[in-house]
């Protein structure tokens, strides 16, 4: 028998009809399915040297032994007892192998059989045990080199268990441990792996069918991902699957970089009056990082080319203004420019900050939002699809959408929440009149990350914040310290200055200790009673929300309890505390964002960041990193490193798509390997017309088709 990657699961004959249901219930209907099911973990089960007498209470270990009696015991419960020691050793130390509930073990184990037994040790009364094993039993060595598995929770089918090589499978060697198959127990999953490995063709090729690591082949490699004979093995395989995966993320990019760059677009940009009277009314000067920017951006828009171009900008950094001043380029060049929030309120709160700062110019300005509905319900009344009337629009990014998209635009900026999919922006890059594309990150990614999400954009940087800044001071303190911090808070409030505080929960729980903003609410009641506090969280109706948010503005209420709500796009610079209860609890970019909200005026400010974390505790490390920068890129890279790429990003949100070895995401040295070979390739053979570029002609047709339909 010869399996291929595309045979589909339910003519393997070792699996029961009950099992096939199992695997097809888990979507894994082929080979290739299951090969692509890369382990969650290893286990190191192979067997130890040394004697039962060295073992310790506590010790996992996988051990051969030979069987020197088995009787059914009663105790408490009943179980089948083997007392195991080592094969020459017939006198030697014993250990008691126990199983309970498992009958059928008993008519699998008998005196003079020799095991593989996998579990960990326990010390009972002076006597070594192991309570339901992992076992196979070795057949008579001289008799093939065969060896018998058994079943384990489930029932027994010899014949289908056996690996005909001789080689164990479930001990004995390094393990690996797959996500549960509902319905399938993950012994028979295993052995399932195994027996596809033992009859899968020679002729493997990678999916994308350009071999990275040509020296390694994919066939091994495939091999040593599920079974790998050492630990560096598995390293190696895996390092070459997740050289691949980022090869073709990054050939993608490269792809569409090639498209992108010189594609026609407008030339705008040639008239700066509007700008230039933004700027002459502003109480500051843009920082110098700012004017770069923007003369970067204005480069673009004047060229005959059409512009992507990310911008990038730690929060507070001034992104908004130089968008604003981006869109004012446009319009003073006769066109439509069209800023895209991610989520109503923002899209809201940057109209109502236009407005104000256009007030004393005749710029036109229309906010089109689907009131606070679903974003993708949002369509644009006929009058602004035909209205050629240059203008500023502020909406959600529904307004890209052909049906939707405004007349006459030639600037559209996209503020993004790395949320945002790679493919929807595609689908952007090509609207109608090729407008100028700007994109903003939100919140500041890391390196590897800019050039994976982004990778096919130029990027402007603003890596400056503006002078008027205060000074921000960070600090960890035990909640066993709240006097002090209650003091220096009244010290605060009495020179006339604001204080967030923040919980993780919004009410309290059964299942959590952690604060909730509603019982904090109580508890500062308590410790202020002369001062009105507001409380602010996401259960709040939006009208709500605002009539609290109005009143901390004013400084009507000086205290706000909050959850993470507070996080995005809320600015009152008199609040100089951020107080931020079970600290440990929220990831680093959050309390980053947090911390973003004070600064903000010319007021020192303080974060105070409340946990019991332990020196060593994960959680004390994440929190040292808050009080040892304020640098939001560091800081993200932080946050790469302790949580690692795949929880950074939850792979739904990050428009990547399904990213199967994330250890690429945070590996500059492979992504500039990738990228160098993507480049090689594209310079060789621009059009993918060669027969060997076959497979990657396919992977990128999609985009290519978006780009002429779009
Ligand atoms: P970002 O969007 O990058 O987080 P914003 O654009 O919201 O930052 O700017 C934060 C605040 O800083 C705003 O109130 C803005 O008016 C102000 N600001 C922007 N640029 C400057 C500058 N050059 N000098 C002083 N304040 C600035
Ligand atoms: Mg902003």
């Amino acid at each position: 028998m010869k399996l291929y990657p595309e045979t589909p699961i339910v003519s393997l004959p070792w699996l029961s009809p009950r099992e096939t249901k199992a695997l097809q219930a888990a979507e894994l209907n082929t080979v290739r399915d299951i090969l692509l099911r890369i382990p969650r973990r290893y286990e190191d089960r192979r067997t130890r040297g040394g004697d039962i007498a060295s073992l310790a209470s506590g010790d996992t270990v996988c051990l051969r032994v030979h069987v020197y009696s088995a009787a059914w015991r009663y105790s408490y419960k009943r179980y089948f007892e083997v007392s195991a020691g080592a094969e020459d050793a017939p006198h030697g130390a014993r250990l008691s192998l126990r199983w309970f509930n498992m009958p059928y073990v008993s008519k699998l184990l008998a005196v003079g059989m020799n095991l593989y037994i996998y579990g960990r040790v326990r010390e009972y009364a002076g006597m070594l045990t192991m309570t339901n094993p992992d076992f196979e039993v070795m057949e008579d060595e001289d008799a093939g080199h065969r060896l018998v598995v058994a079943a384990m929770g489930g029932p027994l089918v010899p014949a289908a268990e056996l690996s005909s090589s001789g080689e164990s499978v479930h001990t004995g060697r390094i393990v690996p441990i797959y996500r549960g198959v509902s319905g399938m127990s993950a012994r028979s999953y295993r052995s399932c792996v195994w027996r596809i490995l033992e009859h899968l063709t020679d002729e493997l090729q990678s999916p994308g069918g350009y071999d990275v690591a040509p020296s390694y082949p994919y066939r091994q490699a495939v091999q040593d991902v599920h079974f790998p004979a050492a630990e560096e093995t598995q390293h190696k395989a895996r390092l070459r699957f997740a050289l691949e995966e980022c090869f073709l993320c990054q050939f993608r990019v490269a792809w569409r970089r090639r498209r992108s760059q010189g594609r026609p677009g407008q030339v705008t940009a040639v008239c700066d009056a509007y700008m230039q009277e933004l700027l002459g009314h502003l109480p500051f000067r843009l920082t110098a990082a700012q004017q770069r920017c923007v003369h970067e951006i204005r480069a673009d828009m004047a060229a005959p080319q059409q512009m992507n171009r990310l911008l990038q900008g730690d929060v507070g950094s001034g992104k908004t203004l130089v968008a604003l001043c981006a869109m004012l380029l446009a319009v003073g060049s006769g066109k439509t420019a069209a800023m895209l929030a991610p989520t109503q309120i923002l899209a809201e709160q940057h109209y109502r900050n236009f407005c104000r700062l256009l007030a004393h110019t005749d710029v036109a300005l229309s906010l089109r939002t689907a009131g606070r509905a679903d974003d993708s319900d949002i369509t644009l009344d006929a009058g602004l699809v035909s209205d050629t009337t240059p203008r500023i629009i502020v909406g959600t990014h529904a307004l890209l959408y052909p049906a939707n998209r405004p007349a006459n635009l030639g600037l559209a900026i996209v503020d993004e929440q790395h949320k945002f999919g790679v493919q929807q922006r595609e689908s952007f890059y090509a609207a109608g009149e090729n407008p100028d594309i700007l994109v903003m990150t939100a919140t500041p990614i890391p390196r590897t990350l800019t050039l994976t999400l982004y990778g096919d954009l130029d990027v402007s940087v603003i890596d400056e914040l503006p002078a008027n800044r205060g000074e921000i001071i960070t600090a960890m303190r035990r909640p066993a310290n709240m006097k002090k911090i209650i003091a220096f808070m009244r010290e605060q409030l009495a020179e006339g200055r604001q204080i967030y505080i923040v919980s993780p929960l919004v009410e309290e729980s059964e299942k959590s200790s952690r604060r909730s903003a509603v019982a904090e609410l109580t508890r500062w009641q308590e410790i202020f009673p002369d001062e009105s506090i507001g409380l602010l969280h996401g259960r709040l109706s939006a009208d709500d929300k605002d009539t609290v948010m109005a009143a901390f503005h004013s400084g009507e209420t000086r205290i706000l309890v909050a959850t993470t709500v507070v996080e995005v796009g809320i600015d009152v610079p008199n609040a100089t505390i951020m107080l931020i209860n079970d600290a440990d609890s929220f990831g680093l970019s959050q309390l980053h964002q947090l911390r973003g909200r004070i600064g903000r005026g010319q007021h020192k400010s303080y974060c105070i960041l409340l946990s019991d974390a332990k020196p060593g505790e994960p959680g004390h490390d994440k929190l040292q990193v808050m009080c040892r920068t304020l640098n939001g890129f560091e800081i993200a890279e932080e946050d790469f490193r302790l949580r690692g790429p795949g929880d950074v990003l939850g792979t739904a949100q990050s428009g990547l798509g399904a990213v199967r070895f994330p250890e690429w995401l945070a590996d500059m040295r492979l992504i500039h390997r990738a990228s160098r070979d993507a480049a090689a390739i594209l310079e060789r053979d621009p059009q993918l017309l060669l027969p060997e570029h076959r497979p990657l002609r396919e992977l990128v047709r999609f985009e290519a088709d978006t780009r002429v339909t779009g």
